[in-house]
């Protein structure tokens, strides 16, 4: 007999089991199919301490700072006041997978969803299949059960980090991680991102927030060796682990109109414009799709494209298409800043309110909040980065719309940047 469940969950990611841990904890019966499911993750995912609690993992911290610094250059920094942590992938994993049944969790890969009059059919790569009244592609980009073309990436994150033993006076705080320093000659914007992990140990981390093409990881690992030579930084030895991050970013919205759902990086869910998704999905949108899940899997609601249409309000709902729309269009206009602009237009985003910037950040802001937040960055900055930020509101009338109105076509945002 073919197994049958509320929900399945095709993906094993911090979005797929922060979705399934919700779902079981409404008391839905909810299976995880993914390849190596209960394999560590191996990035190092990081999040604001706020959202990491607000979602009761603080179990799952492995480091914390009670604040973050920015550096843009020798005159111009800020100090943000605002709690940030890394996670123990593997406690994170273990809190998650508590809540489901071992006997729902299948080492497997999804190949295709059926979906019938009272529900549907999953085919595993196995050649079982199971069975489900909603099925959630949380596959990552490459959104494997989606029905659609295959989303192309418009801009990447990238990144090359390692965590290794070092002194030097230009190295982070036990009491402030460091979020962004642009400091140096580079032409193009890369950051360091680092922080004290105890003793001598740190991870270093050259990152490009957004790019079109992607940088090399070869080029931003020799950026950030001459970073270290620049500010007397040196190395004790071999690194002892390496993170090479490639983010797609700027990923089309999903076809919301299918009956298979979507949750996390298949959905399109990080963020536009610091390819974060982890602590908002954690804090709002898990608890949020869950509850939608929970009330339209009631037994009496046996409409499958009744129980979509509720859930994919979940995932995207108005409010946060709108929000989206605005990230993507700011995104759009820092991946043509060169590094000096790209120092001025964060000096005038961290000159707001905290409420403003930690807002836009966490995606805590409704529209209505964000534009004027918008609007104030837009006049701190100069002539040639407001005609930047002017000049994607003009080039894409129908995301603008859905920026500012609330309407226009679901999304544009495959369009190159
Ligand atoms: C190196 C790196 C560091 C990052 N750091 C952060 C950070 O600090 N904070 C943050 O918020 N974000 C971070 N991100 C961005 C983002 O949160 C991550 O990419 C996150 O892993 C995406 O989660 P996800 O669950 O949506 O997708 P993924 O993590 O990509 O997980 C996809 C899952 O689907 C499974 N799968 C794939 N195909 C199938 C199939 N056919 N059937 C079943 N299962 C399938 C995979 O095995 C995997 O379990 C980082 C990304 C990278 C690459």
């Amino acid at each position: 007999m073919t197994p049958t469940f509320d929900l399945i969950i095709a993906g094993a990611g911090p979005a797929g089991l922060l979705l399934a841990a919700a779902a079981a904890r409404r008391g839905l019966e909810v299976a995880v199919v993914a390849p190596h499911p209960e394999a560590p993750w191996t990035p190092r995912y990081a999040a604001w301490t706020e959202e990491v609690r607000a979602a009761r993992l603080d179990d799952a911290i492995a480091h914390a700072w009670p604040r973050v610094g920015v550096r843009l250059d020798d005159a111009r920094s800020h100090v943000l006041r605002w709690g940030y942590a890394t996670l123990d992938n593997l406690r994170l994993q273990r809190l998650l997978l508590q809540p489901l049944r071992p006997d729902a969790i299948f080492d497997d890969r999804a190949l295709e969803v059926q979906h019938e009059r009272d529900g549907a059919t999953l085919r595993l790569a196995s050649g079982r299949a199971l069975r489900a009244r909603a099925v959630v592609d949380a596959s990552g980009a490459l959104r494997a059960l989606l029905q659609g073309p295959a989303p192309r990436a418009t801009a990447w994150q990238t990144a090359w980090g390692a965590v290794v033993r070092a002194q030097g006076s230009g190295l982070p705080t036990p009491e402030q991680a460091t979020l962004m320093d642009f400091s140096g000659p580079d032409p193009q914007p890369a950051f360091l991102y680092a922080m004290h992990l105890g003793d001598d140990r740190y991870f270093l981390e050259e990152t490009v927030l957004i790019q079109s093409p992607a940088v090399p990881h070869a080029t931003l690992r020799d950026r950030l060796h001459a970073r270290l030579r620049r500010t007397g930084v040196t190395l004790l030895g071999e690194p002892e682990a390496v993170e090479r991050c490639t983010i797609p970013m700027n990923l089309p919205l999903p076809d919301t109109t299918q009956r298979t759902l979507a949750f996390g990086a298949a959905a399109s869910m990080i963020h536009p414009a610091t390819g974060y998704q982890l602590g908002y999905l954690a804090a709002h949108a898990a608890p949020r799709v869950a509850d939608a899940l929970a009330a339209a899997l009631r037994p009496e609601r046996p409409d499958p494209d009744e129980v979509a249409h509720l859930a994919w309000d979940a995932i995207w709902p108005a409010h946060a298409r709108r929000t989206h729309a605005l990230h993507l269009l700011g995104a759009r206009a820092a991946t043509r800043f060169d590094a000096a602009q790209t120092r001025t237009f964060f000096d005038a985003f961290f000159q707001l309110p905290q409420d403003a910037w930690s807002g836009y950040l966490a995606r805590t802001l409704s529209p209505a909040q964000l534009i004027p937040v918008l609007w104030k960055i837009y006049r701190r900055c100069p002539d040639d980065l407001r005609a930047a930020l002017r000049g994607e509101f003009i080039q894409h009338p129908d995301l603008s719309a859905r920026a500012l109105l609330g309407v226009g076509t679901p999304d544009l945002s495959s369009t190159p940047a």
